[in-house]
């Protein structure tokens, strides 16, 4: 996916939100409605005002669930990321990604796609046909840590996750490891993702790692979190310093968990570039205009994103 367009209160700096708590917190964050391109309506987690990132986590789009009519579906033309990874968790639905290194891959529920900008990289996504009917998924974004930002872009498709079952929930292992099962997925921080959906009433107790600040997110329907009523359009902040967490749910419903070890690196995320430093971003609009180092992407039908004017925007040096 590519950031709605930015102004200058979408430039999101990591240390432009409160400190990360030394100790279990209970927050909860609105989500923001937005839409990316012409139709496809999104509720944006992070980054947010309250919290810009949770570990290296610095991105969160909940997308759907929802009916597209034809010719409605996804349609995101070329356009670049760097020092990042793209991280989607297909539930309903079908999307098919191409990017500059040559992959065109179709990504259907319960699989994801995994993409490692490192130092640039182009992609697209689309609907894979124009009767996209029902979507559902999630779209994050992973900082990299800064020995890591300028590797080689690279792309990887994990059509099975490691999945358990707990306390009748379905525990699916998207990142990281928990029970003792670990996420094919290759990132480059201490972090977690599960998602976690039960068809009926339900009581978990997740292990958590308590060196992690985690959140997490009702994707469908609701749940009971440490006394807290939650439902689509509130992410549940948990700070650090918890070993188990209790999730109650009285009926059918599906939950993201994200986690990660604080991220104590300076992230500067402007449009769809994650930096430390203004002249990061600043290079890398200007190479993506100019048409140097991304790459092409062959076969989106979708046309191809410009960056949006960065001389508005007050980038200051730190
Ligand atoms: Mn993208």
């Amino acid at each position: 996916m590519s950031n709605t367009q930015p102004t200058s209160q979408n430039l999101s700096d990591s240390r432009d939100c409160p400190a990360t708590p030394d100790q279990p917190v209970l927050e909860r964050i609105a989500t923001r409605d937005g839409q990316i391109g012409t139709g496809l309506m999104i509720r944006r987690a992070l980054p947010n005002p309250q919290r810009r990132m949770i570990g290296a986590w610095c991105f969160l789009d909940h997308i759907g669930p929802r009916d597209y009519g034809r010719g409605q579906g996804i349609a995101v033309g070329p356009h670049p990321h760097i020092g990042l990874q793209t991280f989607t968790w297909m539930i309903e639905g079908e999307m098919m990604h191409r990017d500059s290194l040559g992959y065109a891959q179709v990504i259907r529920p319960g699989q994801v796609n995994i993409m490692t900008a490192g130092r640039g990289i182009s992609h697209a996504e689309d609907a894979v046909n124009d009767d996209p009917g029902h979507l559902h998924a999630a779209q994050l974004w992973i900082a990299l840590p800064d020995a890591e930002r300028h590797r080689a872009p690279a792309f990887d498709h994990h059509p099975e996750l490691p999945v358990v079952e707990d306390g009748g929930f379905r525990v699916t292992v998207l990142a990281g490891a928990a029970y003792g099962q670990t996420s094919p997925a290759r990132v480059y921080s201490p972090l977690l993702g599960l998602d976690l959906r039960c068809t009926d009433a339900a009581e978990i107790a997740i292990p958590l790692n308590p060196n992690f600040e985690h959140g997490l997110l009702v994707l469908s329907g609701t749940a009971t979190v440490l006394g807290e009523p939650l439902a689509p359009g509130t992410l549940l902040y948990l700070g650090i310093g918890r070993a188990t967490l209790a999730v109650l749910a009285d009926a059918a419903c599906q939950l993201l968990l994200i986690g990660g070890e604080p991220f104590d690196e300076t992230v500067l995320l402007w449009w769809n570039f994650v930096g430390r430093d203004p002249a990061d971003i600043a290079k890398a609009t200007d190479d993506w205009n100019a048409g140097l180092g991304f790459g092409a992407v062959s076969g989106s039908p979708s046309p191809r994103l410009t960056a949006p004017d960065l001389s508005g925007i007050q980038l200051t040096s730190r």
